[in-house]
């Protein structure tokens, strides 16, 4: 175990492993630990950690390089710099000012010497020994002659672990903190960590024992060691994601009676107010064929086929609604209903309004049915799709609703599909005989990735815009041009063009965040104050929106300040400027998804990221902004920059989040974790084993907390 220079020196207290015997990491309280009080582990709540299993599975997001160390001559000014030294003198603490005390310590190594000043902390000082030698990490200033670093972190000489863990903190919580109590939790709970991974798995991919991993995720002993960890603790994580994910798509293979004999759609085209593009010709045929089983059987000799499993992708703005609309024509036409369900109200409306218009003169009756209706409206609605009067239906989630009943349901199309659990999607599809599927999403996958995820999904991408669409120009401005940037606004408005403003609160709050209802005030006496505004937010009940919504679209509404329930769908063409508050707030996909609400129509469209965040990161994310309107780029871009994590997270995508794997960079491992888990799956189909028992229960726990439930 390495010594810390820093006060709570847990080198003097050690916790005695003999106090607690065969301890579990689940069933203790992280406040069990010593140094952990009622605020502090108020604090782990925060980040939602209770139990030490939970601090245990508190990964690192990254480490500190004590290895690469510099002589101090030849350290580079104003950079970070790894010094190795041995404290010469220490000159003790001088009161600068009231509540500043300066301490400075002399250090030397065989090239030269280093003055350290600390400011205030005192026991950092009191913690260095003269004769004693210390790593230091920190900035270096000086010059040629006199080098000095301010504040630096440091580790005592003789420290076995030279990676030290960074981890996400919140407010009040340090790394040193979380390293320490990190430490103490290794030392009692390391051995009674479960094994999930069988030993015959283990063995065969070579990899460690989860205690090995445990602690040298945490502390790794070398850079090998900590690979070594990594690849056994993403390996399990992205195993037991597969198996759960295998387990809720796999189904029996049903056949289905649906099968359309009818594909002609050339009155639909015709009557279409403009040409299709190739991406989506190619996706309408692709699933075409699906329907009628031509792939399967040219001569059409069998009377049931498969159905049809297929993920339709494409950028904002691509023209998805067409391709479901040319399927929902055909299956009408075949006499059967499709239901179309969106993840939000404001998208189900503009399906309805848009399928509506397309279909008036195909004599086609479309309806939309959603929670926000009344008794009487809706009681009308179920009876037309019970009597195969509409044959299209478009909804939000109150389609799943046990009253729904359809007469001849034969497709299924989910828009956004990322927005709804695997279950929803079945949940609406069992009220038909196994009927077609179509899911619609705009959040571009690389497709590797995509066939590993949706394991028995064919996919259509649609690779292209509609032509004649001008790209849309994206600026980064920090908040000082704002005033600029509204008058921009002002003069587009007065062309009679419309406007959104996003922000990403509702309401101020503590943080700097701007909210809209803080910005829709400061408008007031802007050149902005005079033009007809409205509020958008996810604490307006369905009907305000709607209403809202409707007025934005009439042009009633010229400027919309929303926060990000604007984000999906909406089509407004006459809105041509999109400015953003606090952009380096949102992923890269949800900006690229808010900037594709402009840029619709026939006008020139501009996106103003606003953006005072200095950071690195923040700085290459608003500049991929700036230069990429490829939104698989982009999305590619953003699983780079994320590293392990939330790409794959529960909001976006209905399935759990990762904490470790990078679906992106761990492509390889996810292939292995995706073959093991289906031979296992093969072998085991229920987990019913014994020996199988603790996968199926960490398979349980992570689909939990999605609502999902992998095995019944
Ligand atoms: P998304 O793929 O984002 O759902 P939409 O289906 O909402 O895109 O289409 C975006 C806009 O493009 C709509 O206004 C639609 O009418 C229009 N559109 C779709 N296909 C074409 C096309 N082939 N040519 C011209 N405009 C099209
Ligand atoms: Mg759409």
């Amino acid at each position: 175990m390495d010594k810390s220079c820093e006060p709570s020196g847990s080198s003097k207290r050690e916790p005695t492993k003999s106090k607690v015997a065969n301890a579990t990491p689940c069933l203790a309280l992280v406040s069990s630990l010593r140094g952990v009080g009622p605020s502090r582990a108020q604090l782990y709540q925060k980040l939602g950690i209770s139990y030490i299993s939970d601090l245990l599975k508190h990964y690192p997001k990254d480490y500190r390089d004590f290895t690469a160390v510099t002589p101090i001559a030849e350290s580079f000014l104003e950079e970070y710099a790894v010094i190795k030294g041995v404290v010469t003198t220490k000159r003790g603490g001088q009161l600068i000012r009231k509540g500043l005390t300066i301490y400075k310590v002399t250090v030397a190594d065989d090239s030269g010497v280093l003055i350290i000043t600390i400011f205030n902390a005192v026991y950092l000082y009191a913690a260095l020994e003269v004769g004693k030698s210390y790593y230091f990490y920190g900035v270096v200033h000086g010059d040629l002659v006199r080098r000095e670093m301010t504040s630096p972190v440091c580790l005592e000489g003789d420290a076995k672990t030279l990676l030290q863990p960074i981890y996400s903190l919140t407010e009040g919580l340090s790394s040193k903190m979380v390293q320490n109590n990190v430490r103490d939790a290794l030392l009692i709970y390391k051995d009674g960590l479960e094994e999930v991974l069988p030993e015959s798995l283990r063995q065969e991919l070579d990899l460690c024992s989860i205690s090995f991993a445990t602690s040298n995720i945490h502390f790794p002993q070398d850079d090998e060691s900590l690979q070594k960890a990594r690849r056994r603790l993403t390996f399990e994580e992205i195993f037991i994601f597969q198996l759960g994910l295998q387990r809720l798509s796999t189904g029996e293979k049903h056949k289905t009676p649906v099968k359309l004999l009818d594909k002609d759609i050339s009155p639909y085209i015709n009557a279409l107010p403009f040409t299709l593009t190739n991406g989506q010709r190619e996706a309408i045929e692709a699933a075409i064929s699906d329907m009628t089983g031509a792939d399967i059987n040219a001569e059409g000799a069998s009377d049931s086929i498969e159905p049809m499993n297929r993920l339709l992708q494409g950028d904002v703005g691509s023209g998805k609604t067409a391709v479901a609309a040319a399927l929902c024509y055909l299956c009408s036409k075949n006499g059967y209903q499709s239901a179309i369900m969106a993840p939000t109200q404001i998208l189900a409306d503009q399906h309805y309004a848009t399928l509506t218009r397309l279909f008036s003169s195909l004599g086609i009756e479309v309806c939309l049915l959603t929670g926000g209706q009344t008794a009487k409206q809706r009681s009308e609605l179920l009876c037309g799709i019970s009597n195969g009067r509409y044959k299209v239906v478009v909804g939000t989630h109150a389609l799943v609703s046990s009253s729904v009943e359809f007469f001849s349901l034969g497709l299924v199309i989910t828009d956004e599909q990322h927005r709804f659990g695997v279950t929803t999607r079945t949940a609406l599809a069992k009220k038909g005989i196994n009927p077609h599927l179509l899911v619609m999403s705009a959040t571009p996958i690389p497709r590797t990735l995509a066939l590993l995820i949706y394991k028995n999904l064919k996919i259509s991408i649609i690779n292209e815009l509609p032509s004649g669409r001008q790209p849309i120009d994206t600026l980064v401005i920090s908040s000082k041009k704002r005033g600029r940037a509204l008058g921009f606004i002002r003069d587009k408005l007065d062309e009679g063009r419309q406007a959104y403003i996003v922000c990403p609160v509702i309401e101020e709050t503590e943080s700097d965040l701007v909210s809209i209802k803080e910005y829709l005030e400061a408008l007031k006496g802007t050149p902005l104050s005079s033009y007809h505004t409205g509020l958008l937010h996810g604490r307006m009940s369905a009907k305000e929106k709607e209403g809202l919504m409707s007025s934005f679209v009439s042009g009633e509404i010229q400027l919309l300040l929303s926060t990000t329930v604007v984000e999906v769908g909406v089509d407004v063409p006459n809105a041509t400027v999109m400015l953003i508050e606090n952009a380096e707030r949102f992923g890269l996909s949800q900006l690229h998804q808010l900037r594709g609400r402009v840029g619709r129509g026939q006008h020139k469209s501009f996106c103003i990221l606003v953006s005072d965040h200095q950071g690195e990161e923040s700085r290459r994310r608003m500049e991929i902004m700036k230069n990429e309107s490829n939104g698989f780029k982009i999305a590619e871009e953003d699983l780079k920059l994320r590293g392990p994590g939330d790409f794959f997270g529960h909001r976006q995508h209905g399935l759990p989040s990762l904490k470790l794997a990078s679906l992106y960079n761990d492509i390889g491992l996810l292939e292995q974790a995706s073959l093991k888990a289906a031979d296992l799956l093969a072998a085991d189909p229920n987990l019913s084993s014994p020996e199988n028992a603790p996968i199926k229960n960490a398979v349980t726990e992570l689909f939990a907390s999605n609502g999902e439930v992998p095995f019944n």
